[in-house]
């Protein structure tokens, strides 16, 4: 198949806006390029331009639509709303930490009554449709859930009630969602970000793999989302260090791009390391420039040794 495009990336933007009517009812419509790619198909795939158009629909609701141009003939090849929080509404509910705290926690809540572990209180919510969103892989073996987006088969958390406790709380889900929320604050009132990518994307967090059906003791930013094991039955997503550290190599895969190799592997753990302390001793009231601050961000990532080697070789 011929990876040349017949029609301008200039003429199928054009295109979005004459022909697609589900943009024509977006209020504020933004629309940003995301080049070419492919579709798939059973005759072999469909050369298309793939625009993200973000605003409001007609009841206030955040639209993102995915609309994609067929770059041979000028059509939209396929257009869909990239929000799936239509169906549920945002709402409060009681997280059980696993240090046994309880907290106010920002949760959705579906049409048929049931809660979800998904808070769309942030501003990137308004600006992007953007949520932070826990899912618990049930043991599942973590380099099977490692890489790319969240798969089908490992569900969102959800309870019956407003109150998310027991398994909600053995496996990390409450912890990773609560510090997941508290590092999205930190940088966007710290340093103005929105988010790890900066454009108010969705934040994913995946607790409870394990390796092979042992507790998996780290976690780890696989490029898409973080992932979180358990080390002695105490998921890591406990640490605001911890989740700090990893949300913090999204951010730098998103802004630094750093390699992670030689220098600027350490560099990037570097980074990590003083995010994530930076975070834990702001949360904790404690000054950086206390001794006391050196007590916290003990935690080691799962890149660090792969890092240390580079620089050594270096
Ligand atoms: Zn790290």
């Amino acid at each position: 198949m011929s990876t040349t495009p017949k029609v301008t990336e200039a003429t199928a933007r054009q295109r979005v806006h004459s022909l697609d009517r589900a943009v024509a009812g977006v209020d504020g419509a933004r629309t940003e390029a995301q080049g070419l790619t492919v579709l798939p198909g059973s005759d072999g795939g469909r050369l298309a331009w793939h625009f993200t158009v973000r605003g409001a629909a007609a009841d206030g609701s955040p639209v993102r639509q995915e609309v994609f141009v067929d770059a041979r003939v000028g059509g939209i090849a396929l257009s869909y709303n990239n929000i799936d929080a239509t169906d549920a509404v945002p709402a409060e509910g009681t997280g059980v930490r696993m240090d046994g705290v309880e907290e106010r926690i920002a949760v959705n809540k579906g049409t048929d009554g049931s809660y979800t572990l998904v808070d769309s209180s942030r501003d990137m919510y308004d600006t992007a449709g953007g949520q932070i969103r826990a899912y618990d892989a049930a043991r599942k073996n973590y380099l099977d859930v490692a890489n790319g987006p969240v798969t089908e088969d490992v569900k969102v958390v959800s309870s019956h009630g407003d109150r998310f406790d027991g398994a909600a709380t053995m496996s990390g889900a409450v912890d990773a969602h609560v510090n997941a929320g508290k590092v999205y604050e930190y940088f966007k009132n710290e340093i103005g970000r929105d988010g790890i990518d900066g454009k108010g994307g969705t934040i994913h967090s995946v607790v409870n793999v394990s390796a092979q059906g042992r507790d998996y003791a780290n976690a780890f930013w696989d490029g898409a989302k973080m992932v979180y094991g358990h080390m002695d039955g105490v998921p890591l997503s406990v640490g605001l260090d911890v989740v700090g550290h990893e949300m913090t190599h999204g951010v730098t895969e998103h802004s630094a791009g750093l390699v992670y190799l030689n220098q600027s592997g350490a560099l990037n753990e570097a980074i990590s390391d003083y995010f994530g302390n930076a975070m834990e001793t702001a949360d904790k009231g404690i000054a950086m420039s206390d001794p006391a601050s050196g007590l916290v961000g003990e935690y080691l990532c799962m890149h660090r040794r792969e890092a240390a080697r580079g620089v050594r070789a270096a």
